[in-house]
């Protein structure tokens, strides 16, 4: 973890007394105004804090492992997208699969944020939360019609529709409920997002949407749905970009096909443009695109088109506002390696067994300057071999109870988590300036256990 070059003339002192932000990107840190890489999750008086929270005060609270979610960050990268679209008409739709905790949507609500549902379990805990149907887009591949009338019954925004026999199901039970629903058709423009194979969806051969190809067929089709109002088209290439070509290459072709099917007499006011912005895993070498530059390029290639702009960025806005933070069980020497046995396993984190995906580690006790790294394999508990976190990984030397926090955490981590191994679901917390509260409290054993029932014929 690179310290923050307090020596830099540019840094100034955030009103909680945190040396946090700078004025200007300073490329050497990372840091900076308008950069996704801030956060709230710095080292002060020798340990690692969430906001004004020590993170060991939370661990003492609520025991290993948790997730830590910071309010201050959250705000603050929502905060990013909404000025970056602040030419024009706009909603900023969070992809509410990244982190789904009521209270997490509830701080982004009250921040002015709609919500991207992907399942009626999404769309109900974004209504839980506070968030009215006319903020909220169902998007997903394999919408039930079950679930679509459980959103046209409860209001809702738009679906963003993603094949022919979905359309023709949606239309059915929006009539069957005397409902007209505006819908965008999600379109697949063909390009490579460039990006991890498991989180790529605009190539043709992806599952999702309609080949760009047939788009006007297929509005031609729902224009003449009487339970469908169109109102829009919805692209989303992928998640974790780090480049902005190939949404500038999708969204020109959004363009293009705006300006057809308004030729074809569909009034097209909403542009859905997905989300996917990437974020810095490690600090030390990434600088994805900033969303300031993210939302120049939208009013480069649509901005023409005097449509209300939606995005659904999801990972930007959760991914470092969030820690998983777990503890040392046993330090094992190998033949030719260490080994850090730690009690958070693939169960609580998955994305480096799922995704190869690099998480930075860091000790909870802020090691002392200049000290000598260690060379750990970093694992969890579980029998498999992919209960690997990170390989020779290069990290402050740590024994055995020593905390250790993995960045980037926020989004994919709760969400992707389970009970694998009979590991009861870990806890998430919220803070939010010096105070911090359990948002999803860790099951007991006896909870977790009681879910199984036995069939009669056998008890
Ligand atoms: C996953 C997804 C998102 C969010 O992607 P991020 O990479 O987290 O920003 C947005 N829209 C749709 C349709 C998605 O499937």
């Amino acid at each position: 973890m690179p310290a923050i070059p307090i020596r830099c003339a540019h840094f100034r002192a955030c009103k909680s007394g945190l040396v946090f932000a700078c004025d200007l990107i300073c490329p050497k840190a990372g840091f900076g105004q308008g950069s996704p890489r801030l956060d709230h999750f710095l080292y002060r008086d020798g340990a690692l804090f969430a906001e004004d929270v020590p993170v060991a005060e939370i661990a003492a609270a609520v025991g290993t492992p948790f997730y830590v979610y910071s309010t201050a960050t959250l705000k603050r990268h929502f905060a990013l997208f909404d000025d970056a679209l602040a030419w024009g008409d706009h909603l900023v739709c969070f992809a509410m699969k990244s982190l789904s905790n009521q209270a997490v949507i509830k701080v982004l609500g009250d921040a002015g944020a709609g919500m991207d549902v992907v399942s009626a379990g999404e769309y109900l805990r974004a209504k839980a939360a506070g968030i009215p149907g006319e903020k909220i887009v169902f998007s997903g591949v394999g919408k039930t019609a079950e679930e679509m009338r459980l959103a046209i019954t409860g209001g809702i925004r738009q679906f963003n529709i993603e094949s022919e026999p979905e359309m023709i199901v949606l239309d059915q039970v929006a009539q069957s409920l005397g409902a007209v629903v505006p819908v965008t058709i999600r379109v697949n423009p063909d390009v490579d997002a460039k990006t991890h194979a498991k989180i790529a969806t605009g190539k043709s051969e992806n599952k999702f949407g309609i080949p760009i190809s047939r788009a006007r067929e297929v509005y031609a089709m729902a224009g003449k749905m009487a339970g469908l109002k169109v109102v829009g088209v919805d692209v989303h290439i992928g998640s974790q970009l780090t480049d902005l070509a190939p949404f500038e290459a999708a969204y020109n072709k959004v363009a293009e096909l705006t300006e057809q099917l308004r030729a074809d007499g569909h009034e097209i006011t909403r542009l859905d443009l997905g989300g996917g912005l990437g974020i810095p895993y490690a600090r030390s070498n990434e600088a994805p695109p900033l969303p300031s530059d993210y939302g120049a390029l939208i009013q480069r290639t649509v901005g023409h088109l005097g449509c209300e702009i939606e995005i659904e960025p999801g990972r930007l806005i959760s991914g470092n506002a969030g820690l998983m933070v777990s503890k040392v069980i046993y330090v094992k020497s190998g033949e030719d390696r260490e080994f850090l046995i730690l009690d958070g396993a693939m169960n609580d984190l998955i994305r480096p067994a799922m995704y190869e995906a690099w998480h930075d580690i860091v000790p909870v006790i802020e090691p002392a300057p200049g000290v000598e790294p260690a060379k750990y394999d970093i694992v969890g508990p579980i029998c498999e071999s992919g209960d690997t976190f990170a390989k020779a990984r290069e990290m402050p030397p740590v024994g055995v109870d020593d905390l250790v926090a993995f960045r980037s955490a926020g989004a994919y981590g709760a969400v992707m988590s389970s009970e694998y191994n009979s590991r009861p679901l870990i806890p998430e917390v919220l803070v939010d300036g010096d105070q911090f509260a359990v948002i999803r409290a860790r099951p007991t054993y006896e909870e977790m256990i009681a879910r199984d029932t036995m069939p009669e014929w056998l008890s």
